[in-house]
């Protein structure tokens, strides 16, 4: 059984809800990575697993706009020192392209989201204060502040200061959240007076004046969103962490049953370079060390994503390489899954385009030359056809430029690379000239032809097999290694080829 399954089971056993909200979040602070995905992808697996069981549910996001800018970012520019401690909603956008500094880095991820398929209902918590949903929480909190100051420090082991506040106003002259110190309230009007250290004496409605500090925030959104079921980073589950602080917060202050949680490991970012040490780090966005998911999804298809990321249990962390291991594992998609892409696309593997797209140079019609050559059945009458090839070659094309390691790139070499040609040893030249002479004619080779062919001659020159396919490359490729020599030669303009083991013969 699927691990969503088997906690769905668990779930449908020990909570006395008929109906579920699964919820999901993040604070669009930078680019929202991979490792941020991981939530959704968990609340989606559950939440399809309990769909399937017949239980009612649906799932939402909530993205944390109303949070502070918590420093400047190596990624902002130096005036954005000017920002941090304002909310995310109320930040221009460094780039400049979208309403707000928080809409920047949230709208690429809805983006990836649809393109992966994933259905949710998007709550932006400012949206959520300034609408008034958080009124009556915000009151009951104000009230109760000695009980909830009261759990914080027990659940915690920290002494609170005593101007603490569960309400952070937000200061209406300098902008920041973060800033301010409550002196009273009122509750018939809905108001908070405080004093901000930039001098300002303000009132803060209780209507997107100011938001609960973030324990308390969690709690009472569950109650106004009705969560039932939360998947979240292990490290707010750790005891006397911000979930337990939560549990009692919803229990004791707004009688509420904190959600199912699902704890969840981090995503490692592995990065190998060739003749570099292997690095492996936690993706953050604050410290840059990620994969934006919108990225990513410029280099491998969406269906890839969504089936490496829900195949490890919640509890066990994943290994992100982008290298050759997501390489491999597009392979073992096609294999064991399908093709990706329809019509001709399926049929061509990913790792022979990978191969493709460099001989084609990123010239299209080219491109389709090539495929014909290779063997693959293609109607270039059909654009809906043509469309899929030319989605697919631009995943492989984006994935070399952007993490493919130096083995696999290669440039098929228009002159004769005759400084390199100089290596080849008689029995090697030989094999080059046997090579040529199939090629006698106009006959052409598939793939699997020219891999025997190549051992086949190997064995006549009384040369080792790798020694002909260094050979190949060398003369082709300028280098002593490169991709599957079948995919390469039968890719190639026999013409071409003909003439290029014949030069390198004599040369
Ligand atoms: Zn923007
Ligand atoms: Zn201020």
């Amino acid at each position: 059984m699927h691990w969503s399954f088997a906690i769905a089971q668990e779930i449908m056993g020990k909570r006395k809800e008929k109906k579920h909200v699964v919820a999901t979040g993040i604070t669009p602070s930078g680019d929202i990575h991979v490792g941020n995905l991981r939530e959704i992808i968990i609340g989606d697996a559950v939440h399809s697993a309990l769909i399937t069981r017949g239980v009612e549910a649906k799932l939402i996001y909530i993205a944390d706009t109303f949070d502070p800018l918590r420093r400047r970012y190596s990624f902002l520019p130096q005036e954005y020192e000017a920002h941090v401690g304002k909310p995310l909603s109320e930040i221009p956008d460094p780039k400049g392209c979208h309403s707000s500094y928080a809409d920047h880095y949230l709208q690429p991820f809805l983006d990836s989201l649809a393109d992966l398929g994933i259905k949710m209902e998007i709550f932006r918590a400012d949206g959520l204060y300034k609408s008034g949903m958080f009124v009556d929480v915000i009151r009951e909190a104000l009230s109760r502040k000695e009980e909830l100051a009261r759990i914080i420090e027990e659940v915690s082991g920290r002494k609170l200061p005593d101007e603490w506040s569960p309400f952070n106003p937000l200061c209406a002259v300098c902008g920041r959240i973060t800033s301010a110190v409550v002196k009273g309230y009122d509750i018939g009007k809905e108001n908070v007076y405080y004093e901000c250290k930039c001098g300002n004496e303000g009132v803060a409605s209780f209507k997107g004046g100011g938001k609960l500090a973030w324990r308390v925030d969690w709690a009472a959104r569950w109650k106004i969103l009705g969560v039932t079921i939360e998947p979240f980073g292990k490290d707010h589950a750790s005891p006397g962490g911000s979930f337990d602080t939560g549990k009692r917060i919803a229990k004791e202050i707004y009688h509420y049953e904190a959600p199912y949680p699902i704890p969840f490991e981090h995503v490692l970012l592995k990065l190998q370079g060739e003749g570099m040490k292997v690095k492996v780090t936690a993706m953050s966005s604050s410290r840059g060390t990620n994969i934006p998911v919108h990225e990513i999804l410029e280099a491998v298809p969406p269906e890839i994503l969504k089936y490496a990321l829900p195949r490890v249990r919640p509890e066990k962390h994943i290994e992100f390489n982008p290298s050759l291991p997501l390489l491999n594992l597009i392979d073992e998609y096609e294999r064991e899954i399908g093709g990706i892409g329809g019509g001709a696309a399926g049929t061509i593997p990913f790792r022979h385009l990978i191969t493709l797209v460099q001989i084609a140079r990123s010239d299209f019609s080219h491109l389709l030359e090539i495929i014909k050559r290779s063997g693959y059945e293609l109607h270039e009458e059909n654009e809906a056809e043509l469309k899929e090839i030319k989605k697919k070659a631009r995943y492989a094309e984006n994935w070399l430029r952007t993490y493919a390691p130096p083995s696999v790139k290669f440039e098929l070499q228009l002159e004769l690379p005759k400084e390199e040609l100089k290596s080849l040893s008689d029995a090697q030249r030989n094999a080059l000239k046997l090579l040529a002479q199939e090629l006698q004619g106009g006959m052409t080779l598939s793939a699997e032809d020219w891999h025997n062919k190549i051992y086949e001659v190997a064995s006549v020159t009384n040369t080792e097999a790798k020694e002909v396919f260094k050979a190949i490359y060398t003369v082709l490729l300028k280098k002593p290694s490169g991709p599957r020599a079948g995919w390469l030669l039968a890719s190639l303009d026999p013409g071409f080829l003909m003439e290029r083991f014949k030069a390198a013969e004599k040369w």
